[in-house]
C-alpha cells in the first residue's frame, strides 16, 4: 500500500472540515475524491501534502508515518498539482521546472548535469522545450498546467497528488493533462469536479459530503444515478459509453427531472396494475 490515510480529522477554528476521513492508495491505482464544494476535498489533500497538519488521525507513506518524515524525504515521494496555478513572479518556464529538483538540493547549490537532464526531459515529455525560455506569466491556463506537471516529472516523484488540476481549462486541456499524467503510469490521488472525467480515468472513488467519506468503490459501484442524487441533489441518466466503456453520466434539466420521476411513477403504477392482473 502506497498511502494509508486512517481518521483524519482537522478543523480550521470550529469549522470541522474533515472528519475521521479514511482512505487508502495502491500503488499504480489512480484514485479519485469527488464531492460538492466545500466537501472537504482540498482539505483532505493538503493534510496529505503537509500544506496542513492533521489535528488527529495517521498518515502512512510506502508503510512510514508522513507526518514525521522529513519534508525533502516525502517531496521526493510525493508531488503535488493544485488548481491556483499563478506564481508571484515573473519566472521563465524552465525555472518553474527547475523547481521540481530543490528536494535533492542543498541551499545554494547550483544545477548539476543531471538537473538539466531532468528538466529537459520534463519539458520535452509535455511537448513544451520549445517554451523553455517564456515568461510563465504569459502562457495560457492549460499551458501553465502542463508546466506544473512538467515540475512534478522534474520532481522525480512516482506519486502524484492533484487538486483539480484541470478546472479552469477547457476540456481539451483537460483531457490532455489527464491523459498525460495516465501516460506517466504513476500513482495518482486526484480530487475531481467533473464527474464524467472522474468516470473515465478512475480506477476508485471516495466521496466525500461534509467532511466525510460517505462512498468508495469502483465508478461502476459508486456512481448510480440514486448515488449521485443523494451526493448532489441532481437526476441523472448513467450509461455505459459503448467506445470507452466507461460510464456516461448526462445531468438532467429541471423538466426532465419531473418527467423522469413520473417516468419512474407510471412504471410503478403499471408494474402494479400488471401484479394486479396476474393475481
Ligand atoms: P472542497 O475542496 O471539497 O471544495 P475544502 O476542503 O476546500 O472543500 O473546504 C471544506 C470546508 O472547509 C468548507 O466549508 C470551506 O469553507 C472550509 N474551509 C476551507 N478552507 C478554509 C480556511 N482556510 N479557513 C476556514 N475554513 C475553510
Ligand atoms: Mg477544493
Amino acid at each position: 500500500m502506497r498511502l494509508e490515510v486512517e481518521n483524519l480529522t482537522y478543523s480550521y477554528g470550529e469549522k470541522e472540515a474533515a472528519d475521521q476521513v479514511s482512505l487508502k492508495v495502491d500503488r499504480g491505482e489512480f484514485v479519485g475524491i469527488i464531492g460538492p464544494n466545500g466537501s472537504g476535498k482540498s482539505t483532505v489533500l493538503k493534510n496529505i501534502y503537509r500544506a496542513l497538519t492533521p489535528d488527529s488521525g495517521t498518515i502512512l507513506l510506502d508503510g512510514e508515518n508522513l507526518l514525521s518524515m522529513p519534508y525533502k524525504k516525502s517531496a521526493r515521494k510525493l508531488a503535488v498539482v493544485g488548481q491556483e496555478n499563478e506564481v508571484p513572479f515573473d519566472f521563465t518556464v524552465e525555472e518553474i521546472v527547475a523547481m521540481g529538483r530543490s528536494p535533492y538540493k542543498k541551499l545554494f547549490d547550483i544545477d548539476t548535469p543531471h538537473d538539466r537532464q531532468m528538466v529537459h526531459h520534463a519539458l520535452e515529455h509535455l511537448g513544451m522545450d520549445q517554451m523553455a525560455k517564456r515568461s510563465y506569466l504569459r502562457l495560457s491556463g492549460g499551458e501553465k498546467q502542463r508546466v506544473l506537471i512538467a515540475r512534478a516529472i522534474a520532481q522525480e516523484c512516482d506519486f502524484f497528488v492533484l487538486d483539480e488540476p484541470t478546472n479552469h481549462l477547457d476540456i481539451r486541456y483537460q483531457m490532455q493533462i489527464f491523459d498525460f499524467i495516465k501516460r506517466l503510469q504513476v500513482t495518482v490521488l486526484s480530487a475531481i469536479h467533473d464527474l464524467n472525467l472522474a468516470a473515465l480515468y478512475c480506477d476508485r472513488l471516495y466521496v466525500m459530503k461534509n467532511g466525510r467519506v460517505v462512498l468508495e468503490g469502483t465508478p461502476e459501484e459508486v456512481l448510480t444515478p440514486e448515488h449521485i442524487s443523494e451526493v448532489y441533489g441532481v437526476a441523472s441518466t448513467v450509461e455505459v459509453h459503448p467506445l470507452t466503456g466507461k460510464l456516461a453520466i448526462t445531468f438532467l434539466p429541471e423538466e426532465l427531472q419531473k418527467q423522469k420521476l413520473e417516468g419512474q411513477r407510471g412504471n410503478l403504477r403499471w408494474a402494479e396494475k400488471k401484479r394486479e392482473g396476474a393475481a
